[in-house]
């Protein structure tokens, strides 16, 4: 828990990729020669400027490259329309900012498949959720390396390494059962009939006659969100009205579920540069809040979200985000044994 490795960065310098070579060098790594190891990013949704350089995940692919593993890069699909809805358009984000795999020097995949539907459900423990459904990285996957950018977040104050593990890894269910408690809203107007929310209802909720739009009976709606997150028309309304002491305790949650599946073959690396009020979803205006720190380095997630807010400070965040509890994420996943 305690082993936080730092490395500050000279903000006059042009270029920090110096800085995070010289923590890899001062880490353990997570993996041996030949095994598969991925590392879990963020590249930002079209529009946004804020998201992390690739030039940092090209020196993290090297680093794994150089020890004789075998690196890929991935992220999941989003909730939203944008650029990182589908698949084929996250990969076209990522090309557009940057995350190309000729420069990357590895494959670049987007882990819950093609059509959203390459998810698996690993169990819980907590108030909120007994299984969380994530995308299907752990079968084929020894290692994993965790590079999240620490920046501020609306409804959690601040994202760091907890929240990456978590909505970084969540199917679009999942994203969904965070956001808020769901049922389905059809938006006529979008909908092309496809029938996929009837194909995908666990419950047989949803019903949907031949030509016919779908009709959903909520006394059987179990809230899953299947239908909302996979929608290809994004014609159920996404709900994203949230108390954000729950939407805290969900996100840790989920992280819990998805570090018991993954602790002990993991390392995690926060950038806590850019520091910006809003996380790299963020397609507008979004302010930088707080000076560079630099790279911090660990081994629990708790530890390094502690270990960054704690070099960064915890007043911009409350500047920024004025009421949100910034420490419910830390509380609560002590509360839950994380
Ligand atoms: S999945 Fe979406 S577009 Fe297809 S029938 Fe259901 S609501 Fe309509
Ligand atoms: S939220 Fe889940 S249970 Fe409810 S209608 Fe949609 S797919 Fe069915």
């Amino acid at each position: 828990m305690k082993d936080i490795l730092y490395s500050p960065v000279d903000q006059s310098a042009a270029d920090y990729v110096p800085a995070l070579r010289s923590l890899l060098e001062k880490m353990t790594c997570p993996s041996s020669a030949g095994e598969r190891v991925g590392i879990k990013v963020h590249w930002g949704e079209r529009g946004n400027r804020s998201f992390l350089s690739p030039a940092y995940v090209r020196e993290i692919v090297q680093w794994q490259l150089g020890r004789g593993a075998k690196p890929y890069v991935f992220d999941t699909t989003v909730l939203y329309s944008g650029g990182r809805r589908t698949a084929a358009e996250s990969l076209r984000t990522a090309r557009e900012n940057g995350y190309d795999e000729n420069y990357l020097g590895c494959e670049i995949i987007v882990a819950d498949g093609s059509d959203g539907r390459s998810v698996t459900d690993i169990t819980a423990h907590g108030n909120h959720f007994a299984t969380v459904q994530v995308a299907d990285v752990f079968k084929d996957t020894d290692a994993f390396i965790i590079f999240s950018h620490f920046k501020g977040h609306m409804a959690a104050s601040f994202g760091g390494a907890i929240k990456n593990l978590s909505m970084g890894f969540a199917s679009r269910a999942q994203k969904q059962r965070m956001h808020a408690d769901v049922h389905p809203e059809l938006i006529k107007k979008s909908c092309i009939k496809c029938g996929l929310c009837s194909e995908v209802c666990p419950t047989g909720a949803t019903r949907q006659d031949p030509e016919e739009y779908p009709e959903f009976d909520l006394e059987m709606c179990i809230g899953c969100a299947q239908c909302i997150g996979l929608c290809p028309e994004v014609a159920l309304r996404i709900l994203w009205e949230t108390d954000d002491l729950v939407f805290q305790e969900k996100l840790v949650e989920t992280a819990a579920a998805v570090w018991k599946m993954i602790a002990g073959k993991t390392i995690l690396i926060n950038a806590c540069i850019r520091i910006t009020a809003e996380c790299d979803c963020w397609p507008g205006h979004n302010p930088v809040i707080a000076p560079d720190y630099g790279f911090v380095g660990g081994y629990h997630p708790l530890s390094i979200d502690e270990a960054s807010l704690e070099r960064v400070g915890k007043e911009p965040f409350e500047k920024t985000h004025p009421g949100v509890n910034w420490d419910r994420q830390f509380t609560y996943a002590r509360q839950i044994g994380m």
